[in-house]
């Protein structure tokens, strides 16, 4: 049955990625709610200036989500934030969503945008300042560090291919890295030892950040003696993994063994009338622009699906 908390699509995630969908899906006159657990704007919001979105040659994070979220309140969409899903059923033709406080929400077509999160160190400091020259993105803040020395955290892939790519920036960069060996292609590994910018700081782990209003230094534990020193640092980049906030939807849409949502060429999941979109799905690189592409892309599927759904409802009624 159809209640007035009926929406012909849901989509969960305010970030880029979703704020896209709403300003499609409301453009196109497709009633659409976004429910977000977090402030609009998602990752944006953790950084002070985005300098890579085209068209926009500065911006902070914030003003970037406010405006995102006032083009799709324009286009009639609503928006809300801080709010707890507490269960939802996306199997049936006429998907439901509960949130904690009871209110319960019903659409045709669901798109899944929770993005995602840096796997963190979890070091005191660390959520104090981060954005404040604690990094997880290289592509983002690197040129911030132009002539500084900074830490790279971690020993993989991306921890030692974001360590060579920020030389380009900083004076310095230093590897800190828990083991004694590298879990990294040999290419890579070799590249981070031979570069003239690069120093490595092995078997050691940074076990505080220090700074009131920007990071101003870090404490360094010899893991295999126990020293703990404390050293100036301008910036540090962490690199020890990625989460998508996908935990909620283990059992309900197929993951992969990373737990990122699997989605085809259309945002399309394993199940119908459930799309997805941004960080939170199987791709390589995740940036503002992919999250904003991805959420375009899976709102112009969705309006079709639901499209063919109202005609198929109008079709079977006149029969
Ligand atoms: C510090 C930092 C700096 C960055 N700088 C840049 C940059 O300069 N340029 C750039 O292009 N990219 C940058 N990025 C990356 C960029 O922010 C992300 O790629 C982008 O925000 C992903 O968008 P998204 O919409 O997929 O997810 P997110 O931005 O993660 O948004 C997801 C939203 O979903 C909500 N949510 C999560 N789980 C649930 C749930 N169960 N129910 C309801 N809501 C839920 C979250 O609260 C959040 O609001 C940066 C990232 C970080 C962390």
């Amino acid at each position: 049955m159809e209640t007035n908390n009926h929406y012909d699509a849901i989509v969960i995630g305010a970030g880029p990625a979703g704020l896209s969908a709403g300003i499609y899906l409301s453009r196109a006159r497709v009633k659409t709610l976004i429910l977000s657990e977090g402030t609009v704007g998602g990752q944006m919001i953790l950084t002070h200036e985005i300098a890579n979105y085209p068209g926009v040659e500065s911006i902070s994070g914030y003003q970037l989500s406010m405006i995102m979220r006032n083009q799709a309140k324009k286009f009639g969409c609503d928006i809300k934030s801080n709010i707890l899903v507490e269960t939802f059923n996306l199997d049936k033709d006429l998907k439901e969503i509960v949130l904690a406080d009871g209110t319960k929400y019903t659409a045709d077509a669901v798109i899944l945008s929770p993005g995602g999160r840096s796997r963190t160190l979890g070091m005191p400091g660390e959520d104090a300042l981060k954005g404040k020259g604690i990094s997880y993105c290289a592509t983002c803040d690197g040129d911030f560090f132009t002539d500084k020395k900074i830490i790279v955290v971690g020993g993989g892939n991306s921890a030692l291919e974001e360590a060579v790519s920020l030389t380009k920036y900083a004076s310095k960069v230093t590897i800190v890295h828990q083991f004694d060996h590298f879990q990294a292609f040999e290419y890579a590994i070799e590249e981070a030892r031979n570069h003239p910018k690069i120093s490595l700081h092995m078997e050691s782990s940074i076990t505080a950040f220090h700074g009131n209003e920007k990071l101003e230094g870090v404490e360094i534990t010899d893991l295999k003696s126990g020293l703990k020193q404390n050293h100036p640092i301008d910036g540090v980049f962490i690199f020890i993994g990625y989460v998508p906030n996908t935990e909620f939807l283990e059992g309900k849409v197929e993951l992969s063994e990373w737990k990122e949502i699997i989605v085809d060429a259309d945002m399309q999941t394993s199940i119908k009338g459930i799309f997805a979109a941004g960080d939170s799905i199987t791709k390589k690189y995740r940036q503002v622009t992919t999250a904003v592409a991805d959420g375009t892309i899976a709102a112009l599927a969705a309006s079709k699906y639901i499209h063919e759904l109202h005609q198929n409802k109008q079709l079977q009624h006149t029969r």
